[in-house]
Parts: structure tokens; sequence; C-alpha cells
């Protein structure tokens, strides 16, 4: 397992290159994701033109090798594009963060045969994804889950339920989190991850209503008698899918981190604009001191989160350790996010509750950030039981 090698193709972008590539991100989000996010948003509708534009962009392909048709991007440059496409409408980068992470796992602890087969079509969007871990009965103790997949022949045969699966609708398939061994001690011994494209068996049972992050499929999946052959066990061996979900946390905890940075980012950008059109008591509401602090404390935070997440992206990039600096970033990040858009609501008054307004929005998808990729509480033990193991006495 390679959780600590450094990503050879992330060396290959200069600064001017990061630059280009983000200047032409931000004309894309302002010409084509933000005119529309209200209306997608409200209407709860899939933004297929939106996902035609991501494939010719390079987005499902961005941290992916170039060998296989990627851009290869460092995670750090990643997390900025993130930031920018949230900060507008955060929404649409699920699209293809859960998709990315299904691949990094794939680049990562797959077979050559599963890498070659995959990650081409996963690089241009052909194959879009995403990934299935959490059930009913199982979100952080994701070793309680009962999907299994028993081997028959050369094919497992799955049966079981899984709930919340983003892009699961829309894509074309899962990293699929089963156990192989619903006995084996400890648990996550007889866990397995197999690639599951959709087909006899593979059931969207429900597009789930949401309070927030519209636009995008999040739905309950039944799988029954799904017949998946073994050669998409990915590593090609039994016993090692709690391990590999594991290894991916870190690039999917910077993802979730940058989309709550971008939420901070954007309820910011708003309310620096709002707070110098509306006037109270014949000025404008940001010479208000009561303004004044909330726009400050966001803007802090905004500037906060980036260098948490810098840090932890830089570190992911160099192959080095980034548990405990992800788990912070994705914390302060998620955080940043629904504390930028609570306060925005104040700023904004009444008109935070309108619908013609954007503000809401921000609101309604903020908390979200908070319990993706491990819970905030979870992942706040994380950060501890990391303080004390790095700084023994
Ligand atoms: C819109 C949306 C999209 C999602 N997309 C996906 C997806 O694409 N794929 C996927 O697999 N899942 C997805 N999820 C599921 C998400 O990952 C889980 O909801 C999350 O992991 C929490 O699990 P849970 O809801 O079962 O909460 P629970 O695990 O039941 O937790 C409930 C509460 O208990 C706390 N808690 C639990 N255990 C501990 C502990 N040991 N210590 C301290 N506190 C604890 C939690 O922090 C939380 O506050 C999505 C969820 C949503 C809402």
């Amino acid at each position: 397992m390679d959780s600590k090698a450094s990503r050879p193709d992330s060396q290959l972008w200069s600064a001017d290159d990061e630059r280009a590539i983000l200047d032409s991100i931000e004309q894309w989000v302002e010409k084509e994701v933000r005119p529309i996010a209200r209306k997608f948003d409200q209407a709860d509708e899939y933004p297929h033109e939106l996902v035609e534009q991501m494939k010719e962009l390079g987005l499902f392909g961005a941290t992916i090798g170039q060998q296989y048709g990627g851009l290869g991007l460092p995670a750090s440059t990643y997390a900025k594009i993130v930031i920018k496409v949230a900060s507008a409408w955060m929404a649409p980068s699920g699209i293809f963060n859960s998709h990315l992470i299904m691949a990094s796992a794939i680049e990562r602890f797959g077979t050559e045969a599963q890498k070659a087969s995959f990650l081409p079509r996963m690089a241009s969007g052909e194959f879009r994804g995403g990934i299935g871990l959490t059930e009913p009965n199982a979100g952080t103790d994701l070793q309680a889950i009962r999907t299994v997949a028993k081997r028959d022949g050369d094919s497992y045969l799955v049966n079981g339920a899984k709930t919340w699966i983003t892009n699961s609708g829309n894509g074309h398939g899962i990293l699929l989190l089963v156990k192989t061994d619903p006995q084996a001690q400890p648990r996550h011994k007889g866990m397995s991850l197999l690639i599951a494209e959709k087909g006899e068996g593979f059931i969207v049972a429900n597009k789930m209503k949401k309070l927030g992050y519209k636009a995008i499929d999040s739905c309950e999946l039944v799988f029954d008698n799904y017949r998946v052959s073994a050669d998409r066990l990915v590593g090609g061996v039994e016993g090692l899918g709690f391990k590999q979900v594991a290894g991916g946390l870190e690039l999917g905890r910077i993802n979730v981190a940058a989309r709550g940075c971008g939420i901070a980012l954007g309820a910011l950008e708003l309310s620096v604009r709002y707070a110098q059109e509306r006037s109270t008591f014949g000025k404008p509401i940001c010479e208000h001191q009561a303004i004044q602090l909330k726009l400050a404390e966001m803007a802090t935070q905004v500037e906060a989160a980036k260098l948490l997440i810098e840090q932890a992206a830089r570190k992911y990039d160099a192959g080095e350790r980034c548990d405990m600096e992800a788990a912070m970033a994705k914390y302060f990040g998620s955080e940043a996010g629904v504390f930028c858009a609570s306060e925005a609501m104040r700023i904004f008054g009444g008109y935070s509750y309108s619908t013609e307004y954007e503000i809401e929005r921000y609101y309604r998808d903020a908390m979200l950030m908070c319990i993706g990729e491990g819970t905030n509480e979870v992942l706040r033990t994380i950060i501890a039981k990391q303080l004390i193991a790095r700084h023994p006495v």
C-alpha cells in the first residue's frame, strides 16, 4: 500500500501553470456556474450541461495521473479549484470530488488491469463514479456495514443496501465497500472494496430529498443478487477494503475542507458587496461597527482555512503523513463555511430569507461539510489522538 508515496506528476506543474488553470476555472465559474446556480438549486435539477463542460475542462481527471489521461494536478492546486467553484455554488464540486476519490483509490490500490480499464475512462468523464460506504445502520462506524459479497466462481454475488451515495443516480458506478467475510475479527479484516458498475441487481431505489446540496443526486441503493466479476476486487486481495478507504481519507478531507472554505469565501464576498450597498441610519451598513466585526471575523476565518488547506495539501503532494493536518483543515474549513454563511444571513437581514437572493443557499449547503468525510466530532478525536501519538512523554 503506497499511502505515503509522493505524487510525481504534481511536480510537473509550475506556478504559471497553476495561475493559467485557475484563471480558466474562474472564467468558467463566472460565465457558466454562478448564473445557473439559483435556478438549478431551486429546481433540484441535475446540471447536465455543466458536466459536459467539466469534461472539456479536464476536471474529471484533475488528480488522476497523466499516464492515464488525467491532469495529475497537485492537491494544492486542486483545492484552489474546488474553493473557486464552491465559492459560487458548492454542489457541482461534488460531481467531480466523489468521482476523484474513487479514482484515487483505484490509482493507489488497484491492480494494473483495473487502472488500465478504469482510469482513462474516468479521466475523460466517460465513466463517472462515487463512493458507496454508508448504510442505513452504519455511517461513522463503517465496520458495522451489512452489505455482503459472497464469492461464487469467478464473481461475487452482492446483497445489501447503501444510503446517501452521491453521484449514484447519474453516474456509471461506485466504489462499493462490502463484507467478504462477515464473521472476521477484527471486523475490518473481512471488508473489501469492489468496483461496481451499474448492471442487473444494482438498483437505484430512491433519490433523497435534502436540505441543501441540491441538484446533485444522493441516492439509496439496493444490491439484489448483483453479480460483479472477481477481477473488480480492488487490489485483487480480500480484506483490505477498510484500509484502502482509510488511505483515501486524506485527499477526501482536503476536498471537503476546500468546499467549506469556498462556501465561507462566497458568503464573505456577497456580504462585502451587500454591506456597501445597503444603508441604514444614513450610511452604508459596512460603516456600523457591529457589521465590521462580522466581516473581519469572516475574512480572517477564510484566510486561516486557506492556509490549513495549503499545509495539508502540500504534505499530501510530498507523500508525507498528513492525517492530522487534513483533519484540522477539514474541521476548520467546514466550520468556517457554517460560520460565514450564518453571519452573512445576519448581514443580509430579512433579505437573507428570500429565495430571490443567493445567500440562503450557502446557509443550506454549509452544514453538510461538517458531516461528510468524517464528522467534525470524530475528526477532533483524531486530531487529539495524533497530537498525543506525536508528542509522547
Ligand atoms: C448529502 C449527503 C451526501 C453523502 N454522500 C455520501 C457518499 O457519497 N458516500 C457515502 O458513503 N456516504 C455519504 N454520505 C454519508 C455520510 O458520510 C454520513 O452521513 C456520515 O459519515 C455520518 O454518518 P451517520 O449519518 O450514520 O451518523 P452517525 O455515525 O450515526 O453519527 C451520529 C452522531 O454521532 C457522532 N458519533 C458517532 N460516532 C462517534 C464517536 N466514535 N465519537 C464521537 N462522536 C461520534 C457523530 O459525530 C454524529 O454527531 C452523505 C451524507 C449526506 C447527508
